[in-house]
């Protein structure tokens, strides 16, 4: 994962003053780094009966997509409010001010149906987290989630861990 780290670019004071942004389009640019990346997402994983990747909008979709052509299973999007065409179930979750809400189709996940989260980055957890409310209050079964950056300062593998949804991140840190 060190390598990794090099290939990802940091950007201060965007998109506000005081954040520092981890940009990935830099990583998701060189071949070999997104090979890795791949690999290494999806690898803990290549075990286990997983019937779809859940990918957050939207980077998790890049990544998602490719994590569930390893794992041959299917992909699910969950998406900004309003994205989706179809019926979809809402999930509320906080932002630093205010709050957001994230979607999924409300016939996407299955009773029972064994579902990997995805998506870039993990800072407070919060989206995280209503993503697997969202796959949970469909009946489905969250098997894990995983990025490729983790800002452990902010708590969210631990408070997604709290959740029981086996949580696993790089070792990519930020401030
Ligand atoms: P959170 O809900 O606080 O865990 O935030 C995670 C979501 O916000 C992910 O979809 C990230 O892509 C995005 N995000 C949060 N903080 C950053 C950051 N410092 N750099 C890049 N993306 C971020």
């Amino acid at each position: 994962m060190q390598s990794l780290e090099r290939l990802i670019r940091t950007i201060p004071d965007y998109p506000k003053a005081g954040i520092m942004f981890r940009d990935i389009t830099t990583l998701l640019g060189d071949a070999k780094g997104l090979k890795k990346a791949i690999q290494a997402m999806s690898e803990p994983y290549g075990d286990e009966k997983i019937d779809a990747v859940a990918g957050i909008e939207a980077r998790g979709f890049i990544l998602g997509g490719a994590i569930a052509d390893r794992l041959a299973c299917g992909f699910i999007p969950i998406r900004k409010k309003g994205k989706l065409p179809w019926k979809t179930i809402g999930q509320e979750y906080a932002l630093e001010y205010g709050v957001d809400i994230i979607e999924m189709h409300e016939d996407a996940v299955g009773k029972g149906q064994r579902i990997l989260i995805v998506d870039d980055l993990i800072a407070t957890g919060g989206t995280a987290e209503a993503a697997v409310k969202l796959i949970r209050r469909s009946g489905g079964d969250v098997v894990g989630a995983t990025f490729i950056v983790d800002l452990p300062e902010l708590g969210g593998i631990k408070r997604l861990a709290s959740t029981a949804s086996k949580p696993r991140a790089g070792r990519v840190r930020g401030h």
